[in-house]
């Protein structure tokens, strides 16, 4: 089960929580007053209460995983999101970095390939809160060609190749951040579509993701 009430000490929790986000070098206030007002314990099991607001991953239902809330800011920085923007984020899992991107005033689009994990958060009630978010079941490779173009592409699972499909779903000017690499590290990457058919490249740090895996799954 999950908790439903939001009590003065998980306030306070998360409140150190963006502390440490911060120190450990995210400046931007929006996305840290977005941590601040999201509760991440009721995307978890009851029996990660005390544990909800360290900057750790956790596990979720169908093992995959919550990401960690500094990777979350941090992906969330490199996009660099402006309100009302239109967003494409592949792999939903908890629906916090959703979530997250919501409340910074722009429209989400994400996709999950677990059909398990797409219909609990079709009941997950927190989620209501954000009637900007879409959700889809599919396979996040794909992309979403009906809704595209987006302004920026966010990849929440361990890619090992840059997905083409998705690169061509960004607007000129778009921006997407993906987790690269097959092995138990990626690298943090930005691609800036400059133009048409030009593409800036950028690398940041070194993360570790469930890897980004083809097809659905039942
Ligand atoms: N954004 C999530 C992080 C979830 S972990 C959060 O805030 O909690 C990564 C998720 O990507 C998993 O749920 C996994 O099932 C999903 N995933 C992996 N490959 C995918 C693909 N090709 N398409 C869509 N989702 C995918």
């Amino acid at each position: 089960m999950r908790p439903i009430e939001d009590s003065y000490r998980h306030k306070g929790l998360r409140k150190k929580l963006v502390d440490i986000i911060r120190k450990k070098g995210i400046t931007e206030e929006k996305i840290l007053s977005a941590i601040n007002t999201i509760p991440r314990h009721f995307f978890l099991d009851s029996a990660f209460d005390e544990v909800a607001y360290e900057d750790k991953a956790f596990p979720i239902e169908e093992g995959q995983t919550i990401s960690q809330p500094f990777t979350v800011a941090y992906q969330t920085q490199l996009l660099d999101v402006k309100p009302f923007e239109k967003i494409l984020e592949v792999g939903t899992g908890s629906a916090y970095q959703a979530c997250v991107l919501a409340q910074l005033g722009v429209q989400v689009f994400t996709i999950e390939r677990q059909k398990k994990l797409y219909r609990y958060n079709q009941s997950f009630p927190f989620l209501k809160k954000y009637s900007t978010i879409k959700y889809f079941y599919g396979d996040g490779y794909e992309g979403l060609p009906t809704f595209a173009p987006f302004d920026k592409v966010l990849i929440t699972a361990a890619a090992p190749d840059i997905p083409k499909k998705l690169i061509q779903q960004l607007k000129i000017g778009g921006i997407m951040v993906l987790p690269l690499g097959s092995g138990d590290v990626q690298q943090m990457m930005r691609i800036t579509r400059l133009e048409m058919d030009s593409f800036k490249e950028e690398l940041f740090d070194h993360f570790s993701f469930v890897p980004m895996l083809g097809g659905k799954k039942e």
